[in-house]
């Protein structure tokens, strides 16, 4: 069975203070629940990693950073690395999400390699795939999709595969709070699961977790997480509340 998972991310909002009485406020209402089965993850700006990771220590709470850099290290001013993120505390980055693909030109390739690098780090993965609208339109999304999982997936091992999660996100539902129906969630899942098992096999196609993102909020995250291949969501807008992101958290109840 794949661990359910919510996790938050945040994009680029809320300023030091803003996030740490965000992260203080959401863990407050989610701690006396003893019931807690899904695993929560705070994918949070690169600066924030640190101190976050720390405030979350002995908690059951895990920092994910938002992207890392495809090389190692050396000469590329700005750029942060998996393993700069890994001695600070993250245990998750997100590689591939769509707003990385469109507005910094990350390919397939570049994708791959990031992939490597956190891997090589010790972090785990939350990889992002998604097709946009035009393309549904063009009823080509289920071999949009694959594309992607191949063109990014195809060369990890099945040990590797064990640190992946995958999030599925349609361009389309992302921001604009249009989201999919569960309907669409799940062909779209049924059809990931699918790849999974056919290129690494069915004990990695059970166990890995498939999010659903894209405009979850307290009133759909019930029907779309109640969908047989849907493990969880990656939340963006509704994260930023707390008691509406604990909400989404609580489905799993
Ligand atoms: P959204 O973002 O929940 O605001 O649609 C999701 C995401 O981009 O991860």
């Amino acid at each position: 069975m794949a661990q359910k998972i919510v996790a938050a991310n945040w994009k680029m909002n809320l300023n030091f203070q803003e996030a740490n009485t965000l992260i203080s406020e959401v863990t407050n209402i989610l701690k006396d629940e003893k019931r807690n089965t899904a695993e929560v993850i705070f994918a949070v700006p690169f600066v924030y990693v640190y101190h976050l990771s720390n405030f979350l220590k002995t908690q059951p709470f895990a920092v994910a950073a938002q992207n890392c850099s495809e090389h190692e290290k050396g000469a590329y001013t700005g750029e942060i690395s998996a393993q700069m993120l890994a001695s600070v505390g993250a245990k998750w980055v997100i590689v591939g999400h769509s707003e990385r693909r469109l507005y910094y030109h990350e390919t397939y390739r570049i994708i791959a390699e990031k992939i490597q690098r956190a891997l090589q780090a010790g972090l785990k993965v939350i990889f992002c795939c998604g097709e946009s609208l035009e393309i549904r339109n063009k009823n080509e999304h289920i071999a949009y999709v694959q594309n992607q999982l191949e063109g990014s997936l195809a060369e990890l091992s099945v040990e590797q595969m064990k640190n992946i999660v995958i999030a599925y996100e349609p361009v389309w539902a992302i921001g604009t709070g249009k989201n999919a129906t569960a309907e669409q969630a799940q062909e779209m899942h049924a059809v990931i699961r699918a790849y999974l098992k056919k290129k690494f096999g069915s004990e990695i196609a059970q166990n890995t977790s498939i999010l659903y993102g894209g405009s979850v909020n307290a009133q759909n995250a019930k029907s779309l997480f109640s969908c047989p291949d849907v493990d969880g969501g990656l939340v963006g807008g509704a994260s930023l509340k707390a008691r509406e992101f604990a909400e989404i958290v609580k489905v799993y109840n």
